[in-house]
């Protein structure tokens, strides 16, 4: 089951129990029953799923509510929670295993995790989202099992502008590191602050790999441990990130290939076998697709509900990159307008594919927007385009009214100057309508994009 479905099979659990005329311990039992399933289905282990359903009950604890508590409500809530939960760092204390900038010179991040994972790649992407936050990271491939990891990593770090240091000859990983980590920490023209480490892997957890990652671990002593996994990988991620964190003191989960038809279950049980958070997801092969993991955002998008302040804070970006502020500013100023759409969907290859931007927004937005579903890109990409198309025959006065009225008139002259059907402009307006009613709180939601990261 892939992520979407999980999400879409647990959102109908809860529907099935908000429409039920009277909520009571059966119609609880059914959606919980119901959500285990989908739980199970996308290879989140049994004891997880089985402690879900334990803790919902005892926080609903239905013969307890008082008449006239809104006991579909706090089910919902008690079900988001739990959700959360199981994806929550269990360490309680992340401030002590993400890199903190200016902590200490010379941070040393060390990845590990099976080949094949995208191990290599997201190191380059975390050097490139680091470097962008001002960082000063640097590149040590300490992976002399695979043969072209070397020439992967100097390309990417060239590509991404990180300094790099690897052998062609030298075979022993540990050697390798142990230089590659003492030059950039005494590379005092530089001051480099982030030394990331990529390790070999195998295709399959085998002992000599969980030795080697437990010399490499002792000879430079990382900061941080990183456990990078494939999205894909299903019930085997359990035991393969226990196996990791048996040989070495993994700190953190990156989950790469998130863009994929990947199961979702894979991250939740890699978060209770390591019992560290994830930090990132990998979502595509690019070195900027790379986002820093929000437990609630993600649950919310899982469950359909958008991600509207993650959302605001991708245009911003997009806005910024693209050296736009003055359509920020209209934006801070006019609330949604179809011009907001405009600039979204002109800057979607930034914001990721449609269904990533798709699974943003609240489920009623997308199947206006997206009636294709999300599955197919190939078909969202075109209706995106159809709608720029559309919305190039638009004036000014009409891309930027407030209440995004355009009369019939109107209406007629846009479907004749973009070569669409009256019925498709109408789509399009009332898409965007459905999208900035759901920015409701739109003004301060978006005059607080300037106030920095807004993410709950
Ligand atoms: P390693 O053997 O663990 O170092 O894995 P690589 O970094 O070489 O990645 C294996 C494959 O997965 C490569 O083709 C990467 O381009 C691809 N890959 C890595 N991360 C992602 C991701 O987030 N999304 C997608 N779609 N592909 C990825």
């Amino acid at each position: 089951m892939v992520l979407a479905e999980l999400g879409g099979s647990i959102s109908r659990a809860l529907q099935q129990m908000i429409n039920a005329t009277v909520v009571d311990e059966k119609v609880l039992n059914d959606c919980l029953n119901e959500i285990s399933r989908a739980l199970l289905q996308s290879d989140v282990q049994f004891s997880l799923v089985r402690d879900m359903q334990i803790n919902v009950k005892k926080n609903v604890n239905l013969s307890d509510l008082a008449a006239g508590q809104n006991k579909r409500k706090i089910i919902q809530q008690a079900v988001f929670d739990q959700l959360c939960q199981m994806l929550q760092d269990p360490s309680g204390k992340p401030d002590q295993l993400v890199p903190k900038k200016g902590k200490k010179p010379g941070q040393v991040v060390m990845f590990v995790g099976l080949q094949g994972s995208g191990k290599t790649t997201t190191c380059t992407k975390y050097a490139y989202y680091h470097k962008n936050k001002g960082w000063k990271p640097a590149l040590v491939c300490a992976d002399t099992f695979r043969a072209g990891a070397f020439d992967q990593l100097k390309q990417n770090a060239a590509k991404a502008k990180v300094p790099f240091y690897g052998s062609y000859t030298e075979t022993d990983p540990v050697k390798i590191a142990v230089e590659g980590v003492e030059r950039f920490k005494n590379d005092q023209s530089n001051s480099f602050d982030l030394i990331i480490v990529d390790t070999s892997g195998r295709h399959k957890q085998e002992a000599a790999l969980f030795e080697e990652m437990r010399q490499l671990s002792e000879a430079i002593s990382p900061d941080l441990v990183v456990f990078v996994m494939d999205a894909s990988i299903g019930q085997s991620a359990f035991h393969q990130a226990q196996a990791f964190k048996q040989s070495v003191a993994v700190g953190a989960v990156i989950v790469a290939k998130m863009d994929g038809h990947a199961k979702g279950g894979g991250t939740l049980s890699a978060v209770a076998a390591t019992k560290s958070p994830v930090i990132f997801i990998g979502t595509g092969e690019h070195t900027d697709q790379l986002e820093a993991f929000d437990v609630k955002p993600f649950v919310r998008r899982l469950l359909g509900m958008g991600d509207l302040p993650g959302l605001a804070n991708k245009i911003r970006e997009a806005v910024l990159m693209d050296q736009h502020e003055d359509i920020l500013e209209n934006i801070l100023q006019g609330g949604f307008t179809i011009r907001t759409m405009q600039v979204l969907f002109q800057t979607k290859l930034k914001l990721g594919t449609p269904s990533q931007l798709a699974s943003m927004l609240p489920a009623e937005c997308t199947s206006r927007l997206f009636p294709a579903g999300l599955g197919d890109d190939q078909e969202n990409q075109s209706q995106m385009k159809q709608f720029l198309v559309m919305m190039d025959s638009m004036t000014a006065q009409e891309l930027d009214s407030p209440n995004l009225k355009v009369s019939e008139l109107r209406r007629q002259r846009i479907a004749r100057g973009s070569g669409h059907e009256v019925r498709q402009v109408e789509e399009l307006i009332e898409a965007c309508k459905a999208v900035s009613k759901n920015f409701s709180k739109g003004r301060a939601l978006l005059r607080s994009l300037n106030s920095g990261d807004m993410r709950a």
